[in-house]
């Protein structure tokens, strides 16, 4: 009998007994206010579904329509025989959307920031970064080679200090942050990064996955939000999260784009996005540009929401986003929360250590424009519930 895998079979008995094993749902349903969730219809409090564009009537009409003139797949990379026309109109459309000059879709926003700081920086070069960011850009960071500093959450003196006592010591600098903060749904402070980053010649690149289609002028994204169109290097964002879809994009300076063009490995040594995700990607930024409806419902949805949780007397935490954190303490008590949320009918996630830091375990709300005043209402008198049971609330 061989043993060389039984170190997993270990690891994976200890993650079951520290309550930290993660049993993945199965949905039987599309996206929507409602899912039905292990066989359960339940209320949705948990995907980045946040203008309800995954099951839109135009978007998946979109992508149907696509299918019949282009096929599904896109048959190579991007640079060999994968760039179709489509790919094109909807680079071109999400630099319009966004307000910058280029575009250039990838497969996810996980590969789009993989793509990015390999390509701007090396062994010689540093990386300042938010201890808070994505872990796809602290892949992207490693893959780079850079020296990585990272510097305290949101904190303008602290990434001053780390500048002033690393930059001189190597070629190239980059700052990089995430726009809106998914765990805790604040946001960082990008008018005065900005400031630092051009008062010290360093190029600025942000993640703006849980901005767009949320935050700026209709959804536009933190860089519209900041008004600093023209001025962040780098904005990367997602197609997987209130677009609805999936894929990725980074937008901003041409030179850059042009650069990820020919050194950005995911684009060179992968496939390019299928034809109904770009058709259906290129029908969200339609339904956004023709109104900012979705994004006001969503924000009053998020505003009713959070305030009256606050009136039944949770804890919030820090966020200004739809992104509605439940502090609750200990992994175990949020894991008990949200087991006894679904037995409610309430479909909500408890997040515990790694994904956020010890002791600050929550259940998160990912509040949606698909949700209707009544959904709300019934969700809230659900957490009251479980929350007067479990002593969180009196
Ligand atoms: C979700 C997320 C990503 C990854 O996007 P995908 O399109 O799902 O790969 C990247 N960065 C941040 C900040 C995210 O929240």
């Amino acid at each position: 009998m061989s043993h060389k895998l039984q170190w997993i079979e270990e690891e994976i008995q200890g993650l079951k007994t520290a309550g930290l094993y993660n049993t993945i749902r199965t949905l039987s349903s599309p996206q929507g206010a409602w899912l039905r969730v292990d066989g359960k219809r339940v209320l949705n409090f948990c995907s980045n579904n946040y203008l309800g564009l995954a099951n839109h009537p135009r978007v998946t009409a979109a992508a149907q329509e696509a299918i019949k003139t282009y096929g599904v797949g896109p048959g190579a990379v991007r640079t060999i025989a994968g760039t179709m026309e489509l790919h094109l109109e909807l680079e071109k459309r999400l630099a319009a959307f966004k307000g910058v000059e280029s575009a250039i879709t990838f497969q996810s926003g996980f590969t789009a920031n993989l793509a990015t700081l390999p390509a701007l920086v090396g062994k010689e070069d540093v990386i300042f970064s938010d201890e808070l960011n994505h872990a796809s850009i602290i892949d992207s960071s490693r893959l780079s080679g850079a020296r990585i500093v990272r510097y305290a959450h949101c904190d303008m003196a602290d990434l001053e200090r780390v500048i002033k006592e690393n930059a001189g010591n190597y070629r190239r600098a980059v700052v990089v942050t995430d726009g809106v903060f998914s765990m805790d749904g604040d946001m960082a402070p990008l008018d005065k990064i900005y400031e630092i980053t051009q008062a010290h010649d360093l190029i600025l690149m942000v993640d703006d996955a849980h901005g767009e289609g949320v935050v700026g002028k209709g959804g536009r994204g933190i860089v519209d939000h900041f008004g600093l169109h023209g001025k962040v290097d780098v904005e990367v964002g997602t197609l997987s999260k209130a677009f609805g879809v999936v894929g990725g994009v980074v937008a901003g300076n041409p030179t850059i784009v042009e650069w990820l063009r020919l050194r950005g490995r995911p684009f060179l040594f992968s496939s390019a996005m299928t034809v109904p995700d770009v058709a259906a990607c290129i029908a969200s930024i339609d339904v956004l540009e023709e109104s900012t409806e979705l994004v006001d419902q969503l924000w009053d949805n998020a505003d009713y929401f959070k305030s009256e949780m606050k009136t039944l007397g949770f804890d919030t935490g820090m966020s200004v986003t739809p992104i509605t954190p439940i502090m609750l303490g200990e992994a175990p008590l949020a894991q008990q929360f949200s087991r006894e949320l679904f037995q409610e009918g309430v479909f909500a996630m408890a997040l515990g250590f790694p994904t956020v830091p010890r002791g600050k375990a929550r259940i998160r709300v990912m509040i949606s424009a698909a949700h209707t005043k009544g959904d709300l209402d019934e969700g809230l008198e659900r957490f009251a519930t479980v929350g007067r049971r479990l002593g969180i609330i009196r």
